[in-house]
């Protein structure tokens, strides 16, 4: 058997209690994908993890490969994300992002642009809050996964618009004679062509209002289409598989 221990950095999504002393981290790695790690002891004042392992944390760790769950050896911080844990908003928004992560990520399975877009963004709720952030990261998420809206032509006829309406399961706009889904106004497709469009810093300069309302309905629909649709798919594997 090669060597079971193994050093990754990563970004802790979540944590329960196991037993009465220790817990169970869940990690984003940034090489070993999502993992599961029980981290012993540290639920007690003197663990020599301190505060290292809640979430939002940011670690280097040393860990031991299990055969289901792996164990946290050592855990270092990266850098303090510190704003983001005494600032309700930042911190709801940092906890959003954390839970997308979650549910997009299988365990083992490495996604290093996904973990690399998740430390930038977490870097960017610690130090600027906006109504754009979160709903920013969700369309940058699915992206990523291959997920991305057509917004510039009609995806039913291709009629270049007027766009009038967006529809998830469509993937993208649809013009005035096709459209179905739910409508979407001018201005809040263009801050989905910036925030998509690598224009990120003019879309999270937009001010708060009905259009980021707008972009983040549209945002956590198109995220709930997509985990919905890939629960249906995994599911299907598992009873025929
Ligand atoms: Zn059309």
């Amino acid at each position: 058997m090669a060597n079971p221990l193994y050093r990754d950095t990563a970004v802790v999504l979540r944590t329960y209690r196991l037993g009465e002393a220790d817990r169970i981290v869940v990690l984003l790695t940034e090489h070993h994908g999502k993992v599961r790690a029980v981290a012993k002891g540290v639920r007690k004042t003197t663990s020599r993890f301190g505060a290292r392992l809640e979430p939002l944390s940011h670690v280097r760790l040393l860990l031991y490969q299990g055969r289901e769950l792996d164990i946290v050896s050592q855990a270092e911080s990266v850098e303090t994300l510190a704003p983001l844990v005494v600032d309700l908003d930042h911190l709801t928004s940092g906890l959003a992002m954390l839970e997308a992560v979650d549910q997009m990520t299988m365990e083992r399975e490495p996604v290093p642009h996904v973990y690399r877009m998740l430390v930038g963004a977490l870097r960017t709720v610690a130090t600027r809050s906006g109504a754009l952030v979160v709903p920013a990261f969700y369309w940058k998420l699915l992206a990523s996964e291959g997920v991305r809206p057509e917004l510039d032509v009609c995806v039913r006829c291709g009629d270049e618009g007027p766009l009038v309406a967006l529809d998830v399961a469509e993937g993208g706009t649809l013009c005035r004679a096709c459209r179905t889904g739910v409508p979407i106004t001018p201005a809040a497709l263009d801050v989905m062509r910036m925030i998509l469009g690598g224009r990120m810093n003019e879309a999270l300069a937009t001010a708060p209002g009905a259009v980021t309302h707008e972009v983040a309905a549209h945002a956590t629909r198109a995220l709930e289409h997509h985990l919905e649709r890939r629960l249906r798919t995994v599911a299907m594997f598992e009873s025929h598989g």
